[in-house]
C-alpha cells in the first residue's frame, strides 16, 4: 500500500491599503491604541452600508494576474454567517460563488502547484484573552481591514514544500506591494489542509491552526502526516477536524471535529452591488505587475554573472536588491571614468557583492536592511569597490575601511586620507621590527605556540595588525612571525 502526503493551503494576507475594506477608517495593523480606527460601518451598526474599496479589489486582480489566474469578469460579494465576538455584523463580508480571480499556479522547484482561487473579504476584529482580568477583550481596529485570501488545490506533498510555496508566495505578495505578509505580525496566515491518500485515494482531510511562522508551518505537517500514518497503519480511523499547534511541545492537538462545523449560510452580499471588470482595465492591471522574483533572480544572474546563492540572496530582500542594483550601476559609472576594462568591471562587480553581502550586511548585526539602517550611499559603497579593485587592500582593512564608512557616513577616500589606510607598510625590515615587539610582548602565547597550539600564531599575526591598524599583509604578517619563532 503507497501511503502519500496531500497537502492544500488557504493563505490570507492583509492587504496594505490606506483605508479599511468597507469604510474610510485608517488601516493600519501597527495601532497600538485599542479600537482608535473604528466607525459606524466597521462596527457593524445597523442601517450603515458598506462601499467597496476599490484599490483592494485591484490588488487582489493585480495577486491573481501575477500568479497565473483568470479574472472573472462579473464578481461578487457573499455573507458568510456565523455568530462570534470579533465579528459585529453577525457575518463577514467575503466571496463564495465568484471570486475575484480563479484557476491558477505557482511553480516551486520544478513543480507545479494550482490555485484555486484568490479572493477578498474583510477582516476580523482581534480578541485578546486577559486571564489576569478574567475576561476577554475586543479591539475592533483590525475589523474590516481587507483580507485577501489564496486557496490552493491539493498539490503539495510534504511539510518543506508547503513551506517554499508560502515563502516563495510572501516575496511575490512584498513585490507587488499588495502587503507586508509578515507571518510574526499576523498580516500573513497560513492554515493547511494535510491528509493521506492510500493508493491515490483521497483520504479524509485535517485542518491545521495557529501557525505563526514558516518554520511551524514545516514542523507541524511534519508532525500531522506521521501522526495520520502511523494511525492508518494502526487501522484506525483518520476524523475530519480542526487541530491546533503547540509550538512549545511540538504537536498538534484536536480544537473541534466536523459535527461542530458551521454551515455559514452563504448568499449574495445584497447591500453591495456585483462588480465587472473590462478587458482594459484588467490589461491595465496587468501592466502594473512588476518584475517578479524568479524573473528577477534569472536577471541578475545573467546580468551580473551572480552565483545562485548571491542571486538568491538579492532576490529575497527587496530593499538590498534595489541598492544592489543600484551600487552597481555607479560601479560601471567609475569603471568607465576609470578606464576599466570590461574583465575588471566584472571583478570589482564581484568584490562589490561579496562585500556588501558578507561584510556590509554583517553591520547591521542581525537588523533588516534599508536606508535607515544602511546609511553607506550606494555611490561610496561604488567607491569602495574600485577602490578594493584597483589597491591591494588586505581584507582586514578593507574591514576597517567598511566600517569607518558606516559610522562616520563619509565617503571612502577621505577616510583613506585622514587615517592613513593607503600606507601600508612593506619594508621588511620594519615589519620584523614588529614582529620582534610583538613576540616580545607575548612571552606566553609564545610559549603555547611552541607547544603546538595553532591559534596562537593567529593571535600574533591579529596583534600585528593591531599595532599597525592592519596596514601589513597578514599572509606576509604570518610569514615573517614564523621566521623569529624559529
Ligand atoms: P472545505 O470545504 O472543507 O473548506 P475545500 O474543498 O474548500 O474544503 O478545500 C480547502 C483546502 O483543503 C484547499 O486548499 C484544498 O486544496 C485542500 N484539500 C481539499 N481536500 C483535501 C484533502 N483530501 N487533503 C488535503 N487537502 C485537501
Ligand atoms: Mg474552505
Ligand atoms: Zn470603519
Amino acid at each position: 500500500m503507497e501511503l502519500k502526503a496531500v497537502i492544500g493551503l488557504e493563505i490570507h494576507a492583509e492587504l496594505k491599503t490606506h483605508s479599511k475594506m468597507f469604510c474610510s477608517c485608517k488601516n493600519d495593523f501597527e495601532e497600538k491604541e485599542p479600537n482608535k480606527n473604528v466607525c459606524p460601518v466597521c462596527m457593524g451598526h445597523p442601517g450603515t452600508l458598506p462601499v467597496i474599496n476599490e484599490k483592494a479589489v485591484d490588488m487582489v486582480i493585480k495577486t491573481g494576474l501575477a500568479l497565473n489566474c483568470s479574472v472573472n469578469e462579473t464578481s461578487r460579494f457573499d455573507r458568510k454567517n456565523y455568530f462570534y465576538p470579533d465579528l459585529p455584523k453577525g457575518y463577514q463580508i467575503s466571496q463564495y460563488a465568484l471570486p475575484l480571480c480563479k484557476e491558477g499556479y505557482m511553480d516551486i522547484r520544478d513543480k507545479r502547484i494550482r490555485i484555486r482561487r484568490v479572493h477578498l473579504e474583510e477582516d476580523t476584529a482581534r480578541l485578546i484573552h486577559s486571564e489576569k482580568d478574567d475576561c476577554s477583550l475586543v479591539d475592533f481596529n483590525r475589523a474590516g481591514i481587507p483580507l485577501m485570501e489564496l486557496v490552493t488545490e491539493p498539490d503539495i506533498a510534504s511539510g518543506i514544500e508547503a513551506r517554499i510555496f508560502a515563502q516563495d508566495l510572501q516575496l511575490i505578495f512584498q513585490y507587488l506591494g499588495v502587503s507586508d505578509a509578515d507571518m510574526e505580525k499576523g498580516n500573513m496566515r497560513i492554515e493547511p489542509n494535510v491528509s493521506i491518500s492510500q493508493d491515490g485515494v483521497m483520504g479524509t482531510k485535517v485542518e491545521v491552526k495557529n501557525l505563526n511562522s514558516f518554520r511551524s508551518v514545516e514542523k507541524a505537517l511534519n508532525y500531522e502526516i506521521l501522526r495520520q500514518v502511523e494511525a492508518i497503519k494502526k487501522k484506525e480511523k483518520i476524523v475530519q477536524e480542526t487541530r491546533g499547534w503547540d509550538d512549545v511541545k511540538g504537536i498538534t492537538y484536536s480544537q473541534r471535529s466536523k459535527e461542530e462545523a458551521h454551515d455559514y449560510r452563504y448568499f449574495p452580499e445584497p447591500d453591495l452591488p456585483p462588480m465587472e471588470f473590462s478587458k482594459t482595465h484588467i490589461n491595465r492591471l496587468k501592466l502594473e505587475v512588476p518584475e517578479l522574483p524568479k524573473e528577477k533572480f534569472l536577471r541578475l544572474k545573467e546580468q551580473y554573472f551572480l552565483s545562485d546563492d548571491k542571486a538568491q540572496i538579492l532576490v529575497s530582500d527587496i530593499d538590498l536588491g534595489n541598492y544592489f542594483e543600484a551600487m552597481i550601476s555607479e560601479v560601471i559609472h567609475w569603471s568607465g571614468a576609470s578606464k576599466i576594462d570590461k574583465e575588471g568591471t566584472r571583478k570589482a562587480i564581484q568584490i562589490a557583492i561579496n562585500y556588501l553581502t558578507s561584510d556590509g550586511v554583517g553591520l547591521l548585526k542581525g537588523k533588516d536592511f534599508n536606508k535607515e539602517s544602511f546609511p553607506i550611499t550606494p555611490e561610496n559603497f561604488a567607491e569602495f569597490a574600485i577602490i578594493l579593485f584597483e589597491k591591494n587592500f588586505n581584507s582586514k582593512m578593507a574591514k576597517t575601511l567598511l566600517e569607518k564608512m558606516f559610522v562616520t557616513k563619509k565617503d571612502p577616500s577621505e577616510i583613506i586620507e585622514e587615517e592613513g589606510l593607503n600606507e601600508t607598510i612593506e619594508d621588511e625590515g620594519e615589519i620584523d621590527k614588529i614582529a620582534q615587539k610583538i613576540i616580545e610582548e607575548n612571552k606566553s602565547v609564545v610559549e603555547d605556540y611552541k607547544k603546538g597550539k595553532q591559534n596562537a600564531l593567529q593571535f600574533l599575526i591579529g596583534q600585528i595588525m593591531k599595532e599597525t591598524k592592519g596596514k601589513i599583509d597578514p599572509k606576509i604578517a604570518g610569514q615573517i612571525l614564523q621566521k623569529w619563532l624559529k
